[in-house]
């Protein structure tokens, strides 16, 4: 959040962070410190074009109020959800936003804003913002899981985010930790991925179907239609010592580091950061840190000894400023190179 008495240093990036729900933009410095900041609804299903059209004078105004002009800014940055093409600079068909299918975003914000246009997807955004400033900053690659809704995924190596020839190069949520007949289907249609047992989503479906062989669960007192059953409350019932919850927590941890197990093995990364709402309370907590261990203790039981000995696996440290803080991050980075060539 802006903080009036820091100084800042020039020049400053914009980073956009469009969601189904919200749009959040912020402009942060050289050195990552946000010098201002709003959000409003993103209207994910009418026409994007008066959105777009309203954040160069909305962040005009903001800078303004704090000493800067429009003029201050080098480049932007903006993230948004999959399915996407990067390359072509637009929105595919992301489910929650029908206003905004095959939008042209890079090249109308680039004209929106007099300014060039970094595009993303708004996981490795979020990535890009934790391996800048946040829990990543003293590793020269990472990967960012967040746990959600779904399961989202941000791989950055050395300063580049892992996009894939088509756009989708990070989507570890689809990774298949389950082959079994019985494993569980995943919001992509799809059978057995890590984002069908380790989202939000998946830990209702599990606590759903685990409730009617354990009556003395206090979960069961949440499944009603006045208080459906959320990952929330099952992080609630496990810190209040609830048997089922603690083990729906436990099996969270391993599913997860199913899925960690792989992408270690293929992209050994300096840390994985977990971040999103599902952290069970996160490092301030015992039942986050005992989620933590548990992850950490699946991965080192799946992955190469020598793999195992250098894991590390942390919490993310930004929360919800990850994204527009990284989509600056990488307009800048992209700055920069341009600048040096
Ligand atoms: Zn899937």
């Amino acid at each position: 959040m802006p903080d009036n008495k820091k100084v800042f240093s020039l020049p400053l990036f914009l980073g956009v962070d469009v969601g189904g729900t919200n749009i959040k933009l912020g402009v942060v410095d050289d050195l990552g410190q946000t010098v201002c900041y709003t959000k409003f609804p993103s209207q994910a299903d009418q026409s994007p074009e008066p959105t777009i059209q309203q954040i160069r004078p909305l962040i005009e105004k903001l800078l303004s109020e704090q000493g800067y002009s429009f003029d201050d800014v080098a480049a932007v940055g903006v993230g948004t959800p999959g399915p996407m093409d990067i390359e072509r600079g637009r929105l595919l068909t992301p489910y929650n936003m029908p206003g905004w299918h095959h939008y042209p975003i890079r090249e109308k914000l680039q004209s929106a804003t007099g300014k060039p246009v970094t595009y993303t997807n708004d996981a490795g955004a979020a990535a890009f913002g934790e391996y800048w400033i946040g829990s990543g900053r003293q590793y020269s690659s990472m990967i960012l899981i967040t746990l959600g809704t779904g399961v989202g995924c941000g791989i950055i190596v050395q300063d580049v985010s892992i996009d894939g020839a088509h756009s989708h190069g990070a989507e570890c949520g689809h990774i298949i930790i389950d082959t079994s007949p019985e494993a569980l289907i995943c919001s992509c249609g799809k059978a057995g991925h890590l984002e069908a047992y380790a989202s939000a989503t998946g830990i209702v479906a599990r606590a759903k179907s685990a409730l009617c062989s354990h009556p003395e669960s206090t979960l069961n007192g949440s499944n009603k239609e006045s208080s459906p059953l959320s990952a929330l409350a099952v992080s609630q019932a496990a810190d209040a010592g609830d048997a089922l919850a603690l083990e729906l927590v436990k099996e969270t941890a391993e599913y997860l580091g199913r899925g960690i197990a792989t992408l270690a093995h293929i992209i050994d990364p300096e840390a994985f950061i977990l971040g999103g709402a599902v952290d069970f309370g996160g490092d301030k907590t015992p039942l986050g840190r005992s989620f933590l261990d548990g992850v950490i203790a699946e991965t080192r039981r799946l992955i190469f000894p020598v793999l195992g000995a250098e894991l590390v696996v942390n919490f993310a440290k930004l929360g919800g400023d990850a994204g527009f803080i990284g989509a600056a991050g990488m307009a800048r980075s992209q700055f920069k190179k341009s600048a040096s060539l």
